[in-house]
């Protein structure tokens, strides 16, 4: 049997699309299970409040997790920029492990770096600023603090205020800056970075220093489709839509 690791980021579940999250299910108790690891990069929930979220759908969601990681499936986690509040008591419960914002991994043989991807997005000040600060313990213990009721309400408005901001930027702005992107293949040591956030799919071949490096920007799970990134040795990098 050949080793296959998946990749997907970006589904954004929230109840209010009750197909996708039956998709992702589905993908997990299925799909998922024939490969020997699960990279989530990121954005895996519209919005996580907190892992005391005692919601019938934060509930489901753990425990299909559960499930697949006590199937034998290996599942990592990085948080992306709507569900960073993840924390140590969902990878207890769930057996999810949590990565760091970057993250170095051997695929087929070679380093690749993984990341949520708004890290890579510089020219966006304002939001690189409340990220900053919403990543001190400080400003995270003050949110958890707070009443699940008041935490609800404050990410809804999070979410129409992040959909404004997004709507006043230039498709540019929104997107990866290269000399990030340049200076953390050439930090990591990499050739190949793999990443989701921005939602624009696509691999691109970029030459840094002399030598070819390659960014693979993973699908978001737009509508009713879902996508995944296999890579295995029989079939080297192949994207899989369903
Ligand atoms: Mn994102």
């Amino acid at each position: 049997m050949t080793e296959e690791v998946l990749f997907i980021a970006d589904l954004h579940l929230t109840p209010a699309h009750p197909v996708r999250v039956r998709l992702f299910i589905q993908f997990l108790q299925q799909r998922a299970r024939q490969a020997q690891a699960l990279y989530i990069l990121g954005d895996l929930f519209d919005v996580w409040i907190g892992d005391d979220d005692n919601s019938h759908f934060s509930k489901v969601l753990c425990e299909q997790l559960r499930q697949a990681v006590a199937s034998g499936l290996v599942i990592y986690l990085q948080p992306g920029n709507r569900d960073f509040l993840l924390g140590n008591h969902f990878a207890r419960q769930t057996g999810v492990r949590l990565l760091p914002d970057y993250h170095r991994i051997e695929l087929l043989g070679e380093p690749v770096l993984l990341t949520h991807g708004d890290l890579l997005c510089t020219d966006d000040m304002a939001y690189q600023r409340f990220r900053h600060l919403s990543r001190t313990p400080e400003w995270r213990e003050n949110v958890l603090a707070k009443p699940l009721w008041l935490r609800r309400g404050a990410a809804r408005w999070y979410r129409l205020r992040s959909f404004w901001h997004k709507r006043g930027q230039t498709a540019m702005i929104m997107d990866v800056n290269a000399d990030a992107v340049a200076q953390v293949i050439g930090q990591y040591k990499v050739k190949r970075l793999i990443h989701g956030h921005t939602h624009r799919p696509a691999t691109h071949t970029l030459t840094l220093g002399g030598f070819a490096a390659e960014r693979i920007v993973l699908s978001d799970w737009r509508g009713v489709t879902g996508c995944c990134l296999s890579v295995s040795a029989e079939n080297g990098y192949r994207h899989e839509h369903f």
